[in-house]
């Protein structure tokens, strides 16, 4: 059985007081999440108080980037050392805003995650395809495609000691979400790819959802064979919804 995860991505948002609040409100209630592990991507400069606010709850923590650099003149960039430094679990690789916005390709994603893999934190491997891509039938291409810089890289195996989020791009903060069938289907895909080069690996990964989850499609897309989890970008900025989606695990 792999275990379920709801991660937030609270992407660039929030003030140190909207996050002692927000974690307050997570913390409350997040003894009634049973079956599902609740964390949180939060940006750089949270770091500290969430350490300090989390570290006596079950919640995780982790980030939204890192350098592939060890350390030295990168000036703006974070290491994988300094994230440990906050004690985070997770660090996200390759979100579509990274790789649209920031010009990260296939190669440097891969890059972080094998940086951030062997520094001992879990990355968290996002991939997808645009409107574009799915209109053109192309989204498996473009996920395999997207994997397999992974591979080549670092070799299936590592794919165990990362997670991978499935978020179609043109389901992110549109409100608009892959019904469950179609989340399912990649979700399969990916497993099966996975499987045709390391069956136990396909086994063990956990595959997430991410793109418009909220508490009231949660429940149909969580139930759904090889959706192993959600990352959460706009309802996890509110703990009701963020806790919710949590319940509506298992
Ligand atoms: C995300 O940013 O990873 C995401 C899934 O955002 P949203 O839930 O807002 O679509």
């Amino acid at each position: 059985m792999r275990q379920v995860l709801i991660a937030g991505n609270w992407k660039m948002n929030g003030s140190r007081s909207s996050v002692r609040e927000l974690l307050d409100g997570v913390k409350a209630g997040a003894g009634d999440v049973k079956s599902a592990e609740l964390a949180v991507c939060v940006p750089f400069p949270y770091l500290a108080d969430v350490q300090d606010q989390l570290s006596s709850s079950a919640i995780s923590w982790g980030a939204q980037n890192l350098s592939t650099e060890e350390k030295g003149a990168f000036t703006g960039e974070t290491s994988a050392a300094m994230l440990l430094d906050f004690s985070c679990k997770y660090v996200l690789v390759g979100h579509s805003e990274r790789r649209s916005l920031y010009g990260e390709d296939d190669a440097l994603v891969a890059q972080k995650f094998a940086v951030a893999r062997k520094a001992g934190l879990k990355p968290v491997l996002c991939v997808g395809e645009s409107l574009e891509e799915r209109e053109s039938n192309v989204t498996e291409d473009v996920v395999a495609r997207q994997l397999d810089a992974v591979i080549a890289l670092e070799g299936v195996a590592a794919l165990a000691d990362g997670v991978i989020a499935y978020e179609p791009v043109w389901a992110i903060g549109t409100g608009k979400t892959a019904s469950p069938e179609q989340a399912q289907a990649v979700h399969a895909f990916i497993r099966a790819k996975i499987a045709g080069a390391d069956a136990a690996v396909a086994d063990k990964v956990q595959i997430l959802y991410g793109g418009s989850m909220n508490p009231g499609n949660a429940t149909e897309l969580l139930a759904m064979a090889d959706i192993d989890g959600g990352l959460i970008g706009g309802a996890s900025l509110k703990a009701g919804d963020f806790l919710a989606i949590g319940k509506a695990a298992g």
